[in-house]
């Protein structure tokens, strides 16, 4: 075959009329891949009449918990409702009490801050590093007051934060640090698994995570037996469930009802054995995406410093400025640019966050359980600045990410259309440019504003106030 001059529609950029980088009938393989071994392992479930953790003999949910924890290499697992569940039964067990200070990072899926605020304890917010989007031991450190009793570390995106510091920190402060893993399954650090580390860690199974369930679902690690049990007892309404013998009713505490479902725990299990291959491919398959677009100066690609291994949970870019020859008050301009070049050419790139969770209102405007926690006695007054977390806003501004369709084993050959893309966005440079020195821009925050104005008024109508 010989090789075509490529036809003016292919050269131009989809956004200004030229052909897709990534065609339009290319398959995205669908995620979680749901396997015939894994419809088998849910009509089992289904078949044994046992569904939850109450039914005697029930052996699905003990089954992934067992394997978790050998995964993982803890001494226990407890299987959970979901991830955001995973983290309040995680912070209950650690007795984390009303006023409490809970370090959580101003990056992340609200739930890391929204469980906390629960148990009435007070999210207190810190900035992320620009590179790793992990808060930083530093960071975490300069928050700590006297009344600080947990953080919780997230491996955002899939990449570990910087554990043995943090942890040695919290050990000084007498803090106590839970991982929240939930984008992380398998990640290593210094040769441990993400959720092996902190005191207690978290996990979420929902459909979009690496690990998945059909549905919603979670997991709690720790190798301490006491937190182990006061979490079982927390799922289940404060009871002591004992192996065998007669189930008595009391509630030894106040607790949830946040048992998993055994359909759920059985679809996982099978999930789970494939995890370590689909991971590794996942690996090889973004790893070849990443090396071709390291290759464009104008774009940064996550790092992964050499002590630890990345899930590729989500993909995150930012965008540099100076290497497409603009001023650096143009970054958002030029990411809102790209991205949309991008999109026109099948890859889907998007924000993932309008805002740092501290923005968000239930945070900004102190919605609790009703003043709480912000009313109780000794509660510092803490309002919200912007300017205390410029990182977050940057990378908001200047990154978007790619989630999901990179997550199937097979997709490779997408990633590499993808690679295509970023190659041929790259190259038409000059046109963005010109697109991005000269567009009316908002940021994503006040996008945001915007978006939350306009949901409320379609819900409630423009007569009720926003509370
Ligand atoms: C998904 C996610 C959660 C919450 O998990 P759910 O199962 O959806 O409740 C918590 N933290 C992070 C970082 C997440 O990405």
């Amino acid at each position: 075959m010989t090789a075509q001059r490529p036809t003016d529609s292919a050269s131009r950029l989809a956004m200004l009329g030229g052909a897709r980088a990534v065609p339009k009938d290319l398959r995205i393989a669908a995620w979680p891949r749901v396997t015939e071994q894994d419809e088998e392992a849910v009509r089992l479930a289904l078949a044994s009449g046992r569904y939850t953790t109450a039914s005697s003999g029930e052996r699905e949910i003990p089954g992934l918990e067992e394997e978790w924890a050998r995964y993982t290499g803890t001494r226990h697992a407890i299987a959970v409702s979901n991830g955001t569940a995973a983290i309040t039964v995680a912070l209950g067990a650690l007795g984390i009490e009303p006023g409490d200070e809970v370090i959580v990072p101003a990056l992340s899926f609200i739930a890391t801050a929204a469980a906390p605020l629960h148990l009435l304890a007070v999210p207190v917010f810190v900035d992320i590093d620009p590179r790793t989007y992990n808060m930083t031991p530093e960071a975490i450190e300069a928050a700590i007051t006297p009344r600080t009793r947990a953080v919780v570390v997230v491996h955002l995106h899939g990449l570990p934060a910087e554990m043995d510091e943090i942890t040695a920190l919290a050990a000084r402060h007498g803090i106590a640090v839970v991982e929240d893993a939930a984008q992380a399954h398998g990640a290593e650090y210094r040769g441990r698994r993400a959720g092996s580390i902190g005191a207690i860690n978290t996990f979420s199974l929902n459909v979009s995570k690496n690990l998945a369930t059909c549905g919603e679902g979670g997991l709690i690690t720790t190798d301490d037996d006491r937190l182990a049990t006061r979490a079982t007892m927390l799922r289940q309404f404060g009871e002591l469930i004992p192996e065998r013998g007669e189930r008595s009713y009391v509630a030894h505490l106040l607790g949830w009802n946040n048992k998993p479902s055994a359909l759920q725990a059985a679809f996982t299990r099978s999930q789970l054995t494939r995890l370590p291959e689909e991971s590794k491919r996942r690996d090889e398959n973004v790893r070849q995406l990443l090396e071709r677009v390291a290759g464009l100066p104008g774009f940064l690609p996550p790092v992964v410093p050499g002590d630890r291994t990345h899930a590729w949970h989500i993909l995150r870019f930012r965008v540099d400025p100076a290497a497409f020859g603009l001023d650096d008050h143009l970054a958002g301009p030029l990411r809102a640019t790209v991205q949309r070049a991008l999109r026109a050419e099948g890859v889907p790139a998007a924000p993932y966050q309008l805002m740092p969770l501290p923005a968000q209102r239930v945070f900004r405007d102190r919605l609790g359980l009703g003043a709480y926690p912000w009313a109780l006695p000794g509660v510092p007054e803490r309002p919200y600045r912007e300017a205390d977390f410029p990182v977050t806003h940057r990378v908001i501004d200047d990154s978007f990410a790619l989630q999901k369709a990179h997550l199937h084993p097979d997709a490779g050959p997408l990633l590499q259309r993808y690679a295509d893309a970023f190659e041929k966005v790259w190259e038409h440079r000059d046109k963005l440019v010109g697109i991005a020195a000269s567009m009316p821009y908002t940021h994503p925050w006040e996008q945001a504003e915007k978006i939350a104005e306009a949901e409320w008024d379609a819900a409630f109508g423009t007569e009720e106030a926003r509370s």
